[in-house]
C-alpha cells in the first residue's frame, strides 16, 4: 500500500487542538482525513458512533489490545481508554490521504516513534494552565471533578512538548490556525 503522511496534533485538553484540526480539515489541498479512534468512555453531547469516535465497550476494547489491533492505545484517564486501531491508519491511506490525529500526548509520540519519516508531531501549547482551567469550564461538557483530573495531566504533559518536531502556541486562534495550515502545507510538500 502507498503510505501517506501522518499528522499528529497533541496537547493537554482544552489547548484548542480540536479546533486546529477541524479547521485543517476543510482544506482539501491538504488530502486530509480525520483519524477516528476508538474509545471506552461513553459520547458526549452531539457525538455520534464512527465520525468522532468508535465508541466501544470496556470488554471490547481490551478484546482489541489482546488482539493486537491497536497502532497505539492509553488509558488516558482512569477507565476510559482510547486508541488508534491499525486499520483505521490503513483506511485512509487505501483512500490516497494523509491521517490527521487528535490524540494525547503519549500516543502522538508514540506514533512518531513507529513512523519517523512519515511523521509530523505538532504540539499545541495553551497560554497557561490557568487559562485551560477557564477553557475547560466555559465548554461545560465536564464535572469539576473531570475538570481538575484534565488540569492535573495538563501539567504532566506540557513538560513533553520539546520531544515535538513543533510546538505551537495558541495565545491566539487565528494566528495558530495559520501556523497549523502552514506546518501542514510544508510537511506533505504543498506550496501556496
Ligand atoms: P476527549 O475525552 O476529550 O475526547 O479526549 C481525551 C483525550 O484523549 C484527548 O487528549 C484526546 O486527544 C485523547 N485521545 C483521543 N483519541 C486518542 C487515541 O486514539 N489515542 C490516544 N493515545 N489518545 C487519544
Amino acid at each position: 500500500m502507498e503510505k501517506g503522511k501522518l499528522i499528529i496534533f497533541s496537547a493537554p485538553s482544552g489547548s484548542g487542538k480540536t479546533t486546529i484540526v477541524r479547521h485543517l480539515l476543510q482544506y482539501p489541498e491538504l488530502k486530509l482525513e480525520f483519524s477516528i479512534s476508538a474509545t471506552s468512555r461513553p459520547p458526549r453531547g452531539e457525538e455520534k458512533d464512527g465520525e468522532h469516535y468508535y465508541f466501544l465497550s470496556t470488554e471490547d476494547f481490551k478484546k482489541h489490545i489482546k488482539h493486537g489491533d491497536f497502532l497505539e492505545w492509553e488509558e488516558v484517564y482512569r477507565d476510559n481508554f482510547y486508541g488508534t486501531l491499525k486499520t483505521e491508519v490503513e483506511r485512509i491511506w487505501a483512500m490516497g490521504k494523509n491521517v490527521i490525529f487528535d490524540i494525547d500526548v503519549a500516543g502522538g509520540l508514540r506514533i512518531k516513534r513507529k513512523f519517523p519519516e512519515e511523521t509530523l508531531a505538532v504540539f499545541v501549547k495553551p497560554p497557561s494552565v490557568d487559562e485551560l482551567k477557564i477553557r475547560l469550564k466555559k465548554r461545560k461538557t465536564e464535572s469539576e471533578d473531570k475538570i481538575n483530573m484534565r488540569i492535573a495531566k495538563a501539567s504532566v504533559e506540557l513538560a513533553t512538548a520539546p520531544q515535538f518536531d513543533k510546538i505551537i502556541k495558541n495565545y491566539d486562534l487565528d494566528t495558530a490556525k495559520q501556523e497549523a495550515y502552514d506546518l501542514v502545507a510544508g510537511f506533505i510538500g504543498l506550496h501556496k
